[in-house]
This record gives C-alpha cells, sequence and structure tokens, in this order.
C-alpha cells in the first residue's frame, strides 16, 4: 500500500501547480513598502514530519519576513516569561470578525483591551510583556527562542523590512498609542520601544522549511522531536493552536476551519505556518494576498491536501 508520505511525494508538483494558478487573482502586499517587491506567482511549500523527512516543491528556498506568523510565538514567549494570567489580563480570547490591524473593537471593552493576541493590537501588547529591560534585550531573547525552534543559529532580521515597515507605520502607531491612553501599555511603559520590539519581531526572516520546523514543534505538543528536547509546556501550545485555528487566518479562518480544518497562521508577506497535530509541521509561501489578507495560492494548496488526505481536525 503506498503510505501519505509517498503519494504527498508524487503528488506535490502537480497540486502546487495546480494552486499556483490562483496567484493571479491575489496582490502582494504594499503597505509596507520593500514587501511590494516580492514575486506575485511565486509559490513553495516544505512538509516535515516527526522524522524529520522533508517534502519540498516550488519556491520553497525563497526567503521572506514572518510578519504575523511571527505573533503566534511571541504570543507563547510571554506566557512563558509571564503566565496565562497575567497575559490574559491584558489581551482576550475572541475572535474580533474586523480587519487585523483596526481600531473599532479597543473601544467596546471595558478596559478596552484586545480581542485577542493575533491581531495587531493585541500583538503589540504582546511585545510589552516580553521580559527584558529594553527593546534590544526583548528583540534578543524573542531571536534566541525562535533559532532554537528553528534549529537554525544564523536566524536574523530582514533590515530593510524593519526600516520599511517601521518608516510607514501610522497605524500600528495609532493602535500603540490607543492602547497607552486605555492604560493597557502602563505608565511604565515606552510605545515606541514596545513597537521597535513587535516590528523587529515581524521582520524576521525565513524560508518554508523554518516554518515547517517551527510546526512541527507546535505539531508534537511544545517538543522538538528532532531534538527530544521540550521547548514549551504543553498547555501554552495548546492555547496557541486555539488562537490559531479561531484568529490565525484573519477573517477567512471560520472557512479555512471548514475547508481544511487545521491550526494555521499567515502573514502579509505570504507565508502560512500550519500544523497537522501529531503528524506534520507545514510552511507555505505564496506573496499574493487574497482580499482577507492570506496567500490565495498558499490557501488553495493546503485545502487541497488536507481535502485529500482528510486531515481536518473535526
Ligand atoms: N507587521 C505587519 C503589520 O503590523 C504584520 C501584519 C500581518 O502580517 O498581518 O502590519
Amino acid at each position: 500500500m503506498v503510505s501519505v508520505w509517498e503519494q504527498l511525494e508524487k503528488k506535490m508538483p502537480a497540486w502546487l501547480e495546480e494552486s499556483r494558478k490562483q496567484a493571479r487573482s491575489g496582490n502582494v502586499a504594499a503597505y509596507i513598502p520593500e514587501l511590494a517587491n516580492a514575486s506575485q506567482e511565486a509559490l513553495g511549500i516544505t512538509i516535515y514530519n516527526g522524522r524529520t523527512d522533508m517534502i519540498t516543491a516550488g519556491e520553497h528556498d525563497m526567503r521572506f519576513t514572518l510578519q504575523s506568523i511571527s505573533k503566534v510565538f511571541t504570543l507563547l514567549l510571554a506566557l512563558m516569561d509571564q503566565g496565562e494570567e497575567a497575559v490574559f489580563s491584558k489581551v482576550g480570547m475572541e475572535p474580533t470578525g474586523d480587519n487585523f490591524n483596526s481600531m473599532l473593537k479597543l473601544e467596546l471593552v471595558d478596559p478596552g483591551i484586545p480581542f485577542n493576541p493575533l491581531i495587531n493590537a493585541g500583538a503589540i501588547t504582546i511585545s510589552s510583556l516580553i521580559a527584558g529591560s529594553t527593546p534590544a534585550e526583548k528583540t534578543s531573547r524573542i531571536l534566541a527562542f525562535f533559532r532554537e525552534l528553528t534549529g537554525d543559529p544564523a536566524l536574523t532580521l530582514n533590515e530593510a523590512v524593519y526600516r520599511s515597515e517601521t518608516g510607514t507605520a501610522h497605524r500600528n502607531r495609532s493602535l500603540a498609542y490607543f492602547l497607552k491612553a486605555n492604560r493597557v501599555l502602563g505608565d511604565e511603559i515606552d510605545v515606541e520601544e514596545v513597537l521597535e520590539v513587535y516590528f523587529k519581531h515581524c521582520s524576521i526572516e525565513v524560508s518554508c522549511s523554518h516554518l515547517a520546523r517551527m510546526a512541527l514543534v507546535l505539531a508534537f505538543d511544545g517538543t522538538d522531536p528532532v531534538t527530544r528536547r521540550s521547548l514549551i509546556p504543553r498547555r501554552y501550545v495548546q492555547i496557541a493552536k486555539t488562537f490559531m485555528l479561531t484568529c490565525g487566518m484573519y477573517n477567512e479562518s471560520g472557512s479555512f476551519a471548514i475547508r481544511a480544518g487545521l491550526p494555521a497562521k499567515s502573514g502579509v508577506a505570504g507565508g502560512i505556518l500550519a500544523i497537522v497535530p501529531g503528524q506534520y509541521g507545514i510552511g507555505v509561501i505564496g506573496p499574493a494576498l487574497n482580499t482577507k489578507g492570506n496567500s490565495t495560492a498558499g490557501v488553495h494548496l493546503l485545502e487541497t491536501l488536507s481535502t485529500a488526505f482528510d486531515w481536518s481536525i473535526f
């Protein structure tokens, strides 16, 4: 009998080319000017299993920045630094149904805490909870954690993307100052320092194999199946995976949960990190985004795979 892995290996190139056609209907993000340079038609994927056998296809070696995908892992680091109670006194647990950079609901709930840690307001708040006395110290702890998760000691920031975002991030700045006005960011917190940490972790540069390795640790409940080291407590992975399912794909999280049924997180550079619990870690890049902000070809490819192998967790 042909194993799932063998079928994946055999069929992946054709599935990838089929999904690549979807890229034509999307648009590369341009609100961070540096991201606009990415190739519209690129599509790549890496899948790892628990023995770290790897399947790759398309432009899987392409480099891109994590953007919102980093929010899952800064949440995990904040949980490890501060514990569940402290984190959830500052951010909520509910999807918003609004855009990722929306300000709307910050006015609605007393005391004005962000609805969840994956929208920008929530992730900026999470950046303020990372242990460390300076932005440099917080950033280097984030980088050290991400290097451990990817197994790549050379992982680093794309400085051009960082500068491009920090120079144009008027909306994120206004969100952060609004959080300060709501006292979600307390008196002791310098807004520009929090934003520096946030923009820097969004600018960490990866390839699909980095994403797939990070996903694999989550797929195995926080233990790296390669090194057998426990990197994240299982409870925190459970929290992160729940947010990925309910809020990880922006306002498309509901339909992605129905069509693919996998915990996943996307970013505006076109990356998607997806998990098949207990089995696979998946990294996808496809810079052309649909109107919801997700990689149009990447979503198509993940939905194709999940349907073919009945991967839905439901
Ligand atoms: N750095 C991006 C921003 O704050 C991340 C957004 C995203 O990937 O959704 O706008």
